[in-house]
């Protein structure tokens, strides 16, 4: 379909071809320096990302090509109807400010794509790739002047039941998925919280979320790729394969990515058989250390869960009460929340029986089982409400992972300052991946300075303990500054050189994932 990044080969595109002479000729080819992001240039402001002017009344030329690639519907330059892609789920004080000359287009197709990042490339504009807007650390955010490239409307999923595999375009939901798989007898494990994720978004931050410690994040996930470069190839990376040992892996390299190295249009998935037995387990606890020291001897003994979340109980009643519910187990102050997934009760139930042995054999209370869908769904929306009950109070989420070992010794430290410091700091998360969760909180009088130095000690915590400082919601545009604290100078020279490759004109999603 694409043979020669010179040749233009979409439909649309090549009737334009008259139209971009002319655009080409009132703006000329970019000739600025592309690397200010990268620090190779003297020369660092944003605003050199472009070499065409996106002002108040965006170039018409401009608009006019990228027109004739998509329908004119869209492709929006009206601010207000573009509020909605300005932004995404990342703390109000620490979320990065939207730039002002932006162009929203939504593609409807690979092709589509392919020619707006072959202008966006020939021009130097900045292109941001957008999914559902859920990210944590501003990711999707169009932080340059430049193109916000929305994949909603690539929304189509298949179902191959023979090889138990999906094959969903960039757009599609994570609640689409899910049941379409549902649908067709199937289950897809990977659940972050947010299910208006797109695939695209999913992959390019390669989500985790609480049923990991199971079946592993996104990336233990994907089979194969259809990605555009940002010079406009396009490439399928890997296939309906479950071994593949050709090349270098580049379909890993772009997972995680966060929209710098590669726009993602389709996305292959694995399927699994779904289960016919489910039951949701809380064990109580009065102190954390008899909690996490279960969560191993769980692992060890009792085979693996679907998900083992950890959350303290004053959390729990808080979110409760928010959802106008009452949380129903009345002792402990901790708990490990269990969700067991069988082929049958069968399984099921003497899994369930030995995890209550071991919760009572390392000091906690009767465990509250609950198998009627009905019951799980409720304590489950109570689980993934904590975010939105801490919403408005919230100044920024971190998302430290560490070994699991180092569980208690991490959330005694975080207590510890939130004691001295008289601060509510909430911590919980995924106990079983060593991945939490903790939520600075507004407090009157507080500085950003304050929140940065509270945040820094917390990292600090983390790395000592052999961890990094962030396991799932990736480093988008709030982190940047920070990867120096887990990676050598060695191994972030070679990202740079990586994106160099992938990205020459530093077009795609300029100042997220690495350091200027
Ligand atoms: C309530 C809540 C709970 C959450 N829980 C979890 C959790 O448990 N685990 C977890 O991992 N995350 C969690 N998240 C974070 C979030 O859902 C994930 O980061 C999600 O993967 C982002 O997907 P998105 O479609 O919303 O992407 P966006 O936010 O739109 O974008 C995220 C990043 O992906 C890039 N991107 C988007 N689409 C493409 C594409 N087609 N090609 C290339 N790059 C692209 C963007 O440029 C950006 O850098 C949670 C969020 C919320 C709001």
């Amino acid at each position: 379909m694409f043979h020669d990044k010179n040749v233009i080969v979409c439909p649309d595109w090549i009737m334009s071809r008259k139209l971009l002479s002319k655009f080409e000729e009132s703006h000329g080819h970019c000739t600025r320096d592309p690397w200010p992001q990268l620090g190779i240039t003297r020369s660092s402001a944003p605003d050199r990302m472009g070499c065409l002017k996106l002002g108040d009344n965006v170039d018409r030329l401009l608009l006019d090509g990228l027109e004739s690639i998509v329908e004119k519907a869209h492709v929006i330059s009206d601010r207000a109807q573009m509020q909605n892609y300005l932004a995404d789920e990342t703390a109000g004080p620490v979320k990065p400010k939207p730039a002002n000359d932006l162009v929203l287009v939504r593609p409807a197709n690979t092709q589509q794509v392919s020619a707006v990042l072959q202008l966006a490339n020939r021009h130097h504009l900045a292109v941001f790739p957008r999914g559902g807007g859920t990210g944590l650390v501003g990711g999707a955010v169009p932080t340059h002047d430049g193109i916000i490239l929305s994949l909603e409307r690539m929304n189509r999923i298949e179902i191959d039941k023979e090889n138990m595999m999906a094959i969903a375009e960039a757009g599609a939901t994570l609640q689409r998925l899910a049941n379409t798989a549902g649908q067709a007898g199937l289950f897809f494990p990977p659940h972050p919280g947010d299910e208006n994720a797109q695939f695209g978004g999913l992959v390019a931050t390669n989500a985790g979320g609480s049923r990991a410690v199971r079946y592993g994040v996104m990336r233990n996930q994907v089979k194969a790729l259809e990605i555009v470069t940002a010079t406009g190839e396009v490439l399928s990376l890997g296939g309906r394969l479950h071994k593949n040992n050709v090349g270098y892996d580049l379909m890993q390299l772009i997972i995680g990515s966060e929209g710098t190295l590669a726009v993602i249009t389709k996305v292959t998935l694995r399927l699994y058989p779904k289960f016919a037995a489910t039951a949701t387990i809380i064990l109580p606890y009065s102190n954390r250390d008899d909690a996490m020291s279960t969560v191993q001897k769980i692992l060890q003994e009792a085979g693996t869960p679907l998900a083992i979340e950890y959350v303290s109980r004053d959390l729990l009643e808080m979110t409760a009460t928010h959802l106008g519910e009452r949380w129903p187990v009345a002792v402990g102050n901790c708990y490990l929340i269990i969700i067991g997934a069988e082929a049958s009760r069968d399984q099921l139930i003497p899994q369930s029986v030995r995890i209550r042995e071991i919760c009572r054999q390392n000091g906690g209370f009767e465990p509250f089982y609950v198998e009627s869908q009905r019951d799980q769904d409720k304590i489950l929306r109570i689980r993934s409400n904590i975010y939105f009950a801490l919403k408005n109070e919230t100044v920024d989420i971190l998302d430290i992972s560490v070994p699991v070992s180092e569980l208690v010794r991490v959330i005694d430290s975080i207590e510890k300052i939130a004691r001295e410091d008289k601060l509510f700091l909430p911590v919980f998360g995924h106990a079983a991946d060593g991945n939490l969760h903790i939520h600075i909180m507004k407090r009157e009088g507080d500085t950003p300075d304050h929140v940065k130095a509270l945040r820094n000690e917390i990292y600090g915590i983390a790395i000592d303990a052999g961890g990094v400082i962030t396991g799932e919601h990736g480093i988008g545009k709030i982190r940047t500054d920070k990867i120096q604290s887990c990676l050598a100078k060695e191994e972030i020279e070679l990202m740079k050189a990586i994106k160099r490759v992938f990205d020459p004109n530093n077009v795609l999603n300029p100042g997220a994932k690495i350091p200027a």
